[in-house]
């Protein structure tokens, strides 16, 4: 069955969020641990998640996203940066541990001039002092545009990556469809080229979700912004094209498009319809 939500406001909580999506046609949702520029979370709410873990199976809401915060970057030239990155990400680890068995997503980060070669390292050592045997969450690196020094841009950056953390098996990819266009794969002419490429440089066991954003720049134009489906360069049948791909089809699709609440209802009810 097709798997598909949108990016929700986590300020009500679980349940909140687990009704909403529900109430706009969806199955599962993403939603930030705390505010995208950072800064605290809230303390988990255990009654809420403990609710929403029976609610998501009663009403068959599949595995949920969490994404970090924009500001998470563990390969940044300052030490303090990077040491914010790694006490955000092991705190929002472990406060998954409350919705157990679900992803979690982050932006592999800019170098800022180091290199990537640098910037590669230091991802993989962040991980490496976060990552945590008997968690049960998955941890996503998610494929970027190449935006000024982003790494993660390349598929074989990705692959660098998880190569070098220890413990691996709890790593994946979340492919964002606005970003691979951005950073010049073709998946609007050439999916099944671009995810043969994926399966030899990473290997498609490795992705665990989608997003699905429209882009509002051509191919390969390193700018990453998203657009609502069927507006950009990427068109309502390239976004089909990759819910239906055979290697994509099982997978969580999240709408990260600009819009609100009814034009994510809007964009679920049509691309459900069309698939
Ligand atoms: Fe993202
Ligand atoms: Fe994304
Ligand atoms: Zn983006």
């Amino acid at each position: 069955m097709l798997k598909i939500g949108c990016h929700l406001s986590a300020s009500g909580g679980y349940m909140h969020m687990g009704r909403e999506i529900l109430s706009i046609g969806g199955n599962t949702f993403q939603f930030f641990t705390r505010n995208p520029r950072g800064g605290n979370a809230k303390p988990v709410d255990e009654a809420d998640a403990a609710a929403f873990r029976s609610f998501a199976e009663e009403n068959g809401i599949g595995v949920i996203l969490a994404h970090a915060p924009y500001t998470l970057n563990g390969c940044s030239a300052d030490p303090a940066i990077r040491d914010f990155a790694i006490r955000t990400m092991a705190d929002d680890l472990a406060r998954m541990e409350y919705v157990p068995g679900n992803l979690y997503n982050f932006h592999p980060g800019s170098h800022v001039g180091q290199g990537v070669e640098e910037g590669i390292r230091l991802i993989a050592e962040m991980l490496n002092r976060v990552l945590r045997e008997d968690q049960h969450t998955t941890v996503l690196l998610e494929t970027m545009a190449g935006k000024g020094s982003e790494v993660g841009s390349r598929f074989e950056e990705i692959r660098e990556i998880i190569d070098r953390v220890k413990l691996n098996s709890l790593m994946g990819v979340c492919l964002d469809t606005c970003h691979v266009n951005d950073a010049g794969y073709d998946i609007v002419n050439d999916l099944d080229g671009v995810m043969a490429e994926f399966d030899r440089v990473i290997g498609l066991e490795r992705l665990k979700a989608v997003h699905i954003n429209d882009s509002k720049n051509p191919l390969g134009s390193r700018k990453d912004r998203h657009e609502k489906i069927g507006e950009g360069y990427i068109g309502t049948e390239g976004i089909l094209r990759v819910m239906r791909h055979e290697a994509l089809r099982e997978l969580p699709f999240f709408l990260e498009t600009p819009n609100e609440l009814e034009g994510y209802e809007r964009e679920i009810r049509m691309l459900k319809e069309k698939y």
